[in-house]
Parts: structure tokens; C-alpha cells; sequence
């Protein structure tokens, strides 16, 4: 099997220092936070900023000054989110591209989200997809539903999207496809051969489709953004244990872990 890459996703659109006093929120913490997640084995970091009043942004200066703080550290590969959180502008959203990065998410389609709506319109993607292209940046397609998938090969079939994809499957969150093995199998089935993918888990589940994943031979993703128990009961303190940990299992399951570099190679990116 392919060695695996782990993304680390340490902040996002939804996590608040309600939920946990440890979610990195400035962009000296999330820099911080992506370098201890490197040292211990992710190859990925997925970028979300925060305002400073800890309210998510699309603001490109926010982007910046987290990847700049990065870049003096470490090697990682940048995956920014063209997101930011459920109900950002298109155009702003579309705008993150101008920034460049080796990779930014690419949600295809809409869907319900806790109590909010998810919005990704035909579109939206197709513009979406057109910025990706001009700026060379590959795009990480998001998927909630199995009906995403086909939105990404229609955008593909008019030569929007381009082979090999990347799919990251987004299991478990309200309004998406339930985190089940069955549903992980059958996502992976739907994807075209000769495509990469990653899983999450929310929440409880993370830890399952994780090592769900490892086996499968997909790739994962960890951090505050999905998840932040450690375990029943218990926070986590760092993005970087849930990474230590998928180490540990993927090691002890027999797969070793992908370099940032090695990622690009798996992934088709140009090596740093
Ligand atoms: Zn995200």
C-alpha cells in the first residue's frame, strides 16, 4: 500500500474555545499548531483563519500571515479552505485562489450543515473550478453525499476538473452521509480508478474512519476542525496528538506515513 497522508485540520469554520479552550485561533496559534502537527507525521495542513475576534474570515492578509508563519517552519503542504464557513460570499471565497496553494478544498455541491445550509451552486463550482485551473491549484473535492461526486465528473467531463482527482469524504456531519463503514466502502467504490482519497469522521467518529481508511488504503484527515475529544470525556490539547495517534495505528497496522514531499508525489503535486 501507498504510505499515508495525514491533512491536519486544526481550526476550521465551526470549532469555538466553547467547545474547547485549545482550538488555535490566531495565526501565530494555527502556525504553531500546523508546525507541532508536521513534526509528528501530517503532511497536509487545511487552513481555516479566524477574525481577531475569533469569527471566521475569508480575509486574505489573515491567509497570509498563517502561511507565511508556516513556511518559515516547515515543508507542509498549504490546503486552504475556499470555504471559511457555511455562509461566506462566492465572491469571496472565490478570491482565496489569487493566494496560490498547492491545494484549496472544493465543496461539490450544497448540503444541510448542523442547522445551517451548505451552499455550493452549480454555478458556483463551475467558477470555482475555472480559478482553480488558472491559479494550477489542486483541488481537494469535498464530498458529503454520493451525489457530489457526479457533480465533480460532470465539472470534470467538461474539462473543469482534471484527473487524477483528489476526493476528501466528509462522513458524519448533520445533514451529510452518516459516518458507517458501509457508507465509507461506498463512496470509495463510486470514485473513478486512479483517484486518491482521504476520510474524516465527525466528532466520535473520527478515530473509526480513520482507521477505516488506513486499512482501505485511503488517506486521513485529523484535527480540531472535526473533532475535539480525544476520547470520551476527554479534550484534546493539541492538533498534534490526534495526528501522533494515526501515526501510531497506521504504524502498528503496518503502513508507514507519507513525507509532505512523498504526499505531493502521491497526490501529483511539484516537489518544494
Ligand atoms: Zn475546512
Amino acid at each position: 500500500m501507498e504510505k499515508l497522508i495525514i491533512t491536519v485540520a486544526p481550526t476550521g469554520g465551526q470549532t469555538t474555545r466553547q467547545h474547547t479552550p485549545y482550538v488555535p485561533l490566531t495565526p501565530k496559534e494555527i502556525a504553531d499548531s500546523v508546525y507541532e502537527a508536521w513534526q509528528e507525521g501530517a503532511a497536509i495542513a487545511h487552513i481555516h483563519v479566524r477574525d481577531q475576534h475569533g469569527k471566521p474570515t475569508l480575509d486574505l492578509e489573515r491567509y497570509i500571515e498563517v502561511v507565511d508563519r508556516i513556511r518559515d517552519k516547515c515543508d507542509i503542504i498549504i490546503n486552504l479552505t475556499t470555504a471559511g464557513a457555511v455562509k461566506m460570499n462566492d465572491e469571496d471565497r472565490l478570491r482565496v485562489c489569487k493566494l496560490r496553494p498547492e491545494m484549496a478544498s472544493f465543496d461539490a455541491g450544497s448540503t444541510n450543515f448542523g442547522s445551517e445550509v451548505f451552499i455550493n451552486s452549480p454555478d458556483f463550482l463551475e467558477r470555482l473550478a475555472i480559478k482553480m485551473k488558472e491559479y494550477q491549484i489542486k483541488p481537494e473535492i469535498e464530498i458529503f453525499d454520493v451525489g457530489m461526486i457526479h457533480n465533480a465528473l460532470r465539472l470534470a467531463e467538461k474539462e473543469l476538473l482534471k484527473p487524477p482527482f483528489h476526493f476528501q469524504f466528509v462522513l458524519g456531519v448533520k445533514g451529510g452521509m452518516p459516518a458507517t463503514p458501509k457508507n465509507l466502502m461506498y463512496l470509495v467504490d463510486s470514485i473513478p480508478p486512479g483517484s486518491t482519497w482521504s476520510a474524516l469522521g465527525a466528532s466520535k467518529d473520527q478515530l473509526t474512519i480513520n482507521t477505516i481508511s488506513i486499512l482501505l488504503g485511503g488517506h486521513v484527515r485529523v484535527g480540531m476542525e472535526d473533532s475535539v475529544y480525544f476520547r470520551k470525556g476527554e479534550l484534546a490539547k493539541t492538533n498534534a496528538q490526534f495526528v501522533k495517534r494515526v501515526v501510531d495505528l497506521s504504524r502498528i497496522l503496518g503502513r508507514e506515513i507519507a513525507t509532505p514531499n512523498e504526499a505531493r508525489s502521491i497526490l501529483g503535486l511539484n516537489s518544494k
